[in-house]
């Protein structure tokens, strides 16, 4: 069928997961007839392995802190142990009624909704089983799987964060293969449920991705919580017997731990799904769009963790958004990859948006930057967090970075997107009173600062 004939559905989308989904009910809302294909549970990686679950452990893990540091706020409290069962019905709740929900909403789309795996038969056709779905538009949406490394098999103690988003008990010792964002969010959990934690990296530093202050601040942090490191190590090999999984490192020495969490990656869901086939372009399992989000066979596009870039859920979201805006003909403003905020929920959180230093200064020559320390934050004195709101300016130009650490900071990141895509200038910032106390008065005071007029900043 070429490009724009009529099929059974304006849009047909396979893969229902944060790409996906989001697609199809904007598709639904501008009137578009749409068939949603899915082979697991709507919601895809984010509401059921993703995001949603481990936020849930992370705030377990927060109430276990709470309960064992209640003494200095002058609380007494006594932190007796982790119950994984009630830890994990707790999750599997807060799952249940957002997966309920999204069904719910789904359903009043009117969206066709199909239970099935789909392989792609030319551009404008998906199969499932013996059913032809035919689309004038055809979104792939297929998402992403935990990598592991060669000759490094999952099973047993050796898990992804699929496995451990299931474990039934706390590991006294665990060993995390990767400090990325899943990495250090896992280890979080880990250590405030009581094992004991060591992250192997081979890149010099944690969340790398990051601005470097960041993650300096994150390893200071980790190290004052007890949590083990070590970074510019490589992996070299796992062997498990009985109970116990023995890492070893290229550097020769051997670590022991009850688990091991692989969280190297998410490679792409492309594999004999007929892309190819169909005249999609991949490159290295992953899908390129053009900045419209339009693949290489006319009618068909890729949203998601399939198209290269940050694997985040709301960039799922905003590019699932887009597509449908594009084909119901609204002609949207095309994504800025750079003006989507990241945030990593470890404790301390990271929140970040737009370019580091180092990237900022490759673009822009010399830049501006200011580090407000949370030290001089009253709401973050009272939390007894620490960390720093740091800004990247153009001289005498915009913020084009902002990148924070502390407690609850992720909380922060949507005044520091306004910020960074408006292009605000930090005089423009200062200029907005931000209320007294809170952890988002750090972020005003930064921009005092960097306007030459600090308040609560010590030189
Ligand atoms: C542990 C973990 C924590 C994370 N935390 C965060 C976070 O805090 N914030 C954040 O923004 N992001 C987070 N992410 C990333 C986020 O989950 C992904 O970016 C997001 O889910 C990508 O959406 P997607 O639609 O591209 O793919 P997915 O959500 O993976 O959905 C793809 C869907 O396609 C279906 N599918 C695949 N092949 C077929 C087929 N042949 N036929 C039919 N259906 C098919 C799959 O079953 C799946 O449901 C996390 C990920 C992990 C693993």
């Amino acid at each position: 069928m070429p490009a724009g004939a009529a099929g059974d559905y304006d849009v047909v989308i396979l893969g229902g997961g944060s790409g996906g989904y989001a697609c199809a009910l904007r598709s639904a809302e501008l009137g578009l007839s749409v068939a949603l294909v899915e082979k697991g549970r709507l919601g895809g990686t984010c509401l059921h392995q993703g995001c949603i679950p481990t936020k849930a452990l992370l705030h377990a893990a927060e109430v276990a802190d709470v309960a064992r540091e209640g003494a200095s706020f002058g609380v007494k409290t006594t932190f007796e142990s982790v119950d994984m069962s009630g830890v994990n019905a707790y999750k599997d709740g807060v799952i249940s009624r957002l997966y309920k929900g999204l069904q719910g909403l789904v359903k009043a789309a009117k969206i066709d909704y199909v239970e099935g795996s789909g392989v792609l038969d030319g551009p404008h056709t998906v199969v499932v089983g013996d059913r032809r779905i035919t689309g004038r538009n055809v979104v792939l949406a297929t998402g992403s799987y935990a990598k592991s490394l060669p000759g490094l098999e999952i099973g047993g103690r050796i898990m992804t964060s699929e496995q451990a988003l299931a474990i039934d008990h706390v590991p006294a010792r665990v060993v995390v293969l990767g400090g990325g964002v899943i990495g250090v969010e896992f280890a979080s959990v880990f250590k405030s449920f009581g094992s004991e934690v060591t992250i192997v990296e081979a890149l010099p530093r944690l969340v790398a991705a990051e601005d470097e202050a960041i993650s300096k601040q994150l390893e200071r942090s980790f190290r004052k919580r007890k949590i083990a490191f070590k970074t510019g190590v490589r992996f070299a090999g796992a062997t498990q017997q009985g109970d116990v999984v023995t890492v070893s490192l290229e550097s020769g020495e051997t670590i022991e731990a009850d688990l091991l969490l692989v969280a190297v990656g998410r490679g792409p869901v492309t594999e004999g799904l007929g892309y190819e086939d169909a005249g999609v372009t991949v490159d290295r399992g992953f899908v390129p769009t053009d900045e419209r989000l339009r693949t290489s066979a006319a009618g068909v596009y890729a949203v998601g963790d399939i198209v290269p870039g940050l694997q985040l859920a709301h960039r799922g979201f905003a590019q699932g958004i887009f597509v449908a805006e594009e084909i119901a003909g609204l002609a949207p403003a095309a994504i800025d990859e750079m003006g989507i905020p990241r945030v990593t929920y470890c404790d301390p959180e990271i929140a970040s948006i737009g370019l580091t230093e180092v990237q900022a200064r490759e673009k822009h020559g010399d830049v501006a930057t200011y580090e407000y320390n949370l030290g001089g934050n009253g709401k973050s004195q009272i939390l007894g967090t620490q960390g720093f709101v740091k800004l990247v300016r153009q001289v005498d130009g915009p913020v084009v970075g902002v990148h924070m650490i502390g407690a609850r900071m992720g909380e922060q990141i949507g005044e520091a997107q306004l910020i960074v895509n408006w292009e605000a200038h930090p005089e423009d910032v200062a200029g907005l009173i931000h209320a007294h106390p809170t952890q988002n008065e750090a972020l005003g005071e930064a921009h005092l600062a960097l306007a030459g007029k600090p308040l609560h900043a010590h030189a």
